[in-house]
């Protein structure tokens, strides 16, 4: 990018090297998770923080402070350059609050608190991750303090993964939310649907090679450019960026339940699109990615559940499934569309249908609420929990392993990423709304495998930016919306209720 401004040119150059950086560790951590010898993990973890180190001395150097500073009382700049300042001004600020000591000390939570939850969740013992979970939310309730915040304790955790992202925002979306949710899931229970039946195609086991190749198809017809991007294995999904034009993902192959395969093909495929379809010439500066977790996530939404479970999509692939997928070949598409979209009240939040999946979001949202406003003590959480399930999902947990043990998130220190997800199915059913209304052969497109004008529409409205833009306003500017979950809460309920 070259701009017309001198400062704005010199802030791009230096942060060649910051850009890097981000670069090495990126394709360090998808080589971690896909190919690298775990003899190799000690040397790695040096690698990984000697970069992370690096990285953090280069951003607070004195003379990129000064540039981004001055760059900030600069009039007239565009609105690239206006994002880039933005997003380096946070950056900066967001590390220059922690003090050293409090980011080492996060930094031993996260491994030592990682390690023990793994093996609390193996054995299903809260009491053995409880002390190493306390010392996190202490840790984080410091940061919080050190970061600032205006109303609410939590909202400086919130708005580290979604900018400016409040309680408040929050209380009003799941007020809304959860409420309707359970009405349309309890709907679906009590007239025992179609889409409530346990459904026998999860049960066989398939041939991983062949669901591979079935994937592959999918992104063919999903015009993926294989000249930029990449897909491997891996134990849970991911995508990982190097730059605009090397973007890798990665999917699983369990053998059994061949749709979670497919899906999470798909869903990682959608987060790489946003990044695939940003503007070039924002390559090599701080705002060539997406604008926010939970714009990214309303990526891998859309096409993961609104285009690829709807019925339009599955007429397409049904061919190729039944190819591919030996147990299907008398499969109608209508079983493959009710497999596909499966109803059902259950513990895990990884394995939720979109019906249920943002109650499951509701609870930890709750619970990372009060931890963060003092108003539930660490042993309190399993109770809570369990109790909460019961009330939304009509299920209880047993034992902490399905229940208060599932998720990583919390031995990591990643308080405040949950909500992201919902916001993620919230955007992704507004533009599912705006995107009818825009293009005339909507799901006549779908259904011919014609994706050009659906690509087009999301990148005009949302890719081409990067994070140009803060994710309310991109949302305001593209979109004209909020967080606004009428759209979702009405997807639904024409998809599963017909209303
Ligand atoms: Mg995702």
């Amino acid at each position: 990018m070259k701009c017309d401004n001198p400062v704005m040119n010199q802030i791009l150059n230096a942060y060649k090297p910051i850009w890097s950086l981000k670069h090495a560790i990126s394709l360090m951590g998808w080589d971690f998770e896909t190919y690298m010898p775990r003899g190799g993990i000690e040397e790695r973890g040096v690698a990984d923080s000697q970069l992370h180190i690096l990285h953090k001395d280069l951003l607070l150097s004195k003379d990129f402070i000064g540039l981004v500073e001055s760059a900030k009382k600069l009039e007239s700049l565009g609105d690239f350059e206006k994002g880039i300042v933005r997003v380096l001004d946070r950056e900066i600020s967001k590390e220059i609050r922690i003090p050293q000591e409090l980011t080492e000390a996060e930094s031993l939570a996260r491994i030592r608190g990682n390690m023990i939850w793994r093996e609390a969740r193996t054995k299903s013992d809260f009491k053995m991750f409880e002390p190493y979970l306390k010392n996190m939310i202490e840790i984080k309730k410091q940061i919080a303090e050190k970061r600032g915040y205006e109303k609410h304790p939590y909202d400086a955790l919130l708005d580290t993964f979604e900018e400016q992202l409040t309680v408040n925002d929050l209380d009003k979306v799941f007020g809304t939310l959860t409420p309707r949710v359970q009405k349309i899931l309890k709907t679906l229970v009590d007239s025992n649907s179609p889409f409530c039946k346990e459904n026998k195609l999860g049960k066989s086991k398939y041939d991983a090679k062949k669901v591979d190749q079935l994937n592959h198809d999918i992104l063919t017809l999903l015009q993926y450019d294989m000249k930029r991007f990449r897909m491997d294995e891996s134990t849970h999904p991911f995508t990982e960026t190097m730059g605009l034009n090397d973007i890798r993902i990665t999917t699983r192959y369990e053998g059994t339940d061949f749709k979670k395969s497919i899906f999470s093909t798909i869903h990682e495929a959608g987060h790489a699109l946003y990044n695939l379809q940003c503007d070039q010439s924002l390559s090599f500066t701080p705002i060539e990615g997406g604008s926010s977790l939970g714009l990214h996530e309303s990526q891998s939404r859309y096409w993961e559940n609104i285009v690829c479970r709807g019925l339009p999509f599955v007429q397409l692939i049904a061919p190729l499934i039944r190819e591919q997928v030996d147990f299907t070949n008398q499969t109608t598409d209508e079983e493959l569309y009710l497999y596909f979209n499966n109803v059902k009240a259950d513990y895990i939040r990884v394995d939720a249908d979109e019906v249920t999946y943002n109650l499951h979001i509701a609870i930890r949202y709750e619970i990372e609420k009060k931890i963060f406003g003092d108003d539930l003590r660490v042993n309190e959480i399993p109770e809570f929990w369990n109790e909460r399930m019961e009330q939304l999902l009509g299920v209880r947990p047993t034992k902490d392993s399905e229940g208060v043990l599932q998720d990583t998130h919390w031995s990591s220190g990643l308080f405040g990423y949950f909500p992201t997800y919902t916001l993620g199915n919230l955007i992704s059913a507004i533009i599912a709304s705006k995107m009818r209304k825009d293009l005339d052969n909507y799901e006549e497109d779908i259904k011919n495998g014609n994706f050009d004008t659906i690509r087009e529409w999301l990148r005009l409205k949302i890719h081409r930016y990067g994070s140009a833009y803060a994710p309310k306003v991109l949302l305001n500017n593209s979109l004209n919306e909020g967080y606004n979950p009428d759209y979702f809460v009405t997807y639904l309920e024409t998809k599963y209720l017909g209303s």
